[in-house]
């Protein structure tokens, strides 16, 4: 990615600490990490996820039975089921909470002003948006946003295994506490989340934590650290043994 490029990546993102120390010597060279604690903690910290044992569905198969599914009282207050997008072949997962109001009129994950952060901090990190797949733990809006219950979440996320098994990720990207703690099974808060390696499923796929885009709208000085996130989770990609 060219500098200028990821200039007016961090510009739109609102962030404008990015100061490149040395020439890289290609375009395709990913950013180097500030010199921060976040970045240390390239081990794995967190045990793998159980992920409960079910017939794999096909992507087709899978989205249809998303679009009728009546497992959890969302259902009727949907517009209409938020599946996920993206490309189906790529490296990069990205988990968010559950569909908003736009996302829910569009069927389309982090759509609106949360959506274009989102789209911003992943294009200043290397990654624009068609190359990385994007999904939510919940499929359907929680009336007025408000948190998933547990219930939803147990109801929804075989939804979302299957998605993981089917796109095999090299490396997932939690964006907000609700897809944190929920991926990995955790009450712990996000900060201290953030940071770590943590590791999902049987093949203990790395996962990375960060804030998510409609809180760093509510609360732009953590812009910094969400930009430090990203640059964590390129390192912790970057240092996977080639397939
Ligand atoms: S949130 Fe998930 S489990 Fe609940 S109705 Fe929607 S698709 Fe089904």
């Amino acid at each position: 990615m060219s500098s200028l490029r990821q200039k007016a990546c961090l510009a739109a993102m609102g962030v404008d600490i990015w100061v490149r120390r040395a020439r890289e010597p290609d375009s395709m060279t990913p950013p180097r990490a500030p010199r921060t604690s976040v970045a240390r903690e390239q081990e794995p910290v967190s045990a793998a996820t159980p992920v409960p044992t079910q017939p794999l569905l096909d992507w087709e198969t899978l989205a249809t039975r998303v679009a009728d599914c009546r497992a959890c009282e969302l259902h009727e207050g949907r517009t209409q089921t938020v599946f996920g997008t993206g490309s189906r072949s790529a490296e990069w997962l990205v988990i968010g909470e559950a569909p908003g109001a736009e996302e829910d009129k569009r069927g389309e994950p982090f759509v609106g002003r949360a959506g274009q952060l989102l789209t911003s901090m992943l294009g200043a990190a290397g990654l624009p948006r068609p190359q990385v797949y994007i999904a939510n733990i919940l499929k359907c809006r929680p009336p007025s946003n408000r948190d998933p219950k547990p219930e939803e979440v147990t109801s929804c996320e075989p939804y979302l295994f299957n998605q993981i098994a089917l796109l095999k990720p090299r490396i997932i990207l939690a964006v907000g506490r609700i897809a944190a703690q929920n991926l990995l099974k955790t009450q712990t808060p996000i900060g201290k989340l953030r940071g770590q390696r943590h590791a999902f499923g049987p093949e203990e796929i790395p996962v990375v934590v960060t804030y998510h885009p409609a809180y760093l709208l509510r609360s732009p000085g953590e812009k910094r650290r969400a930009w430090e996130d990203l640059l964590f989770a390129r390192q912790v990609y970057e240092s996977l043994p080639a397939r």
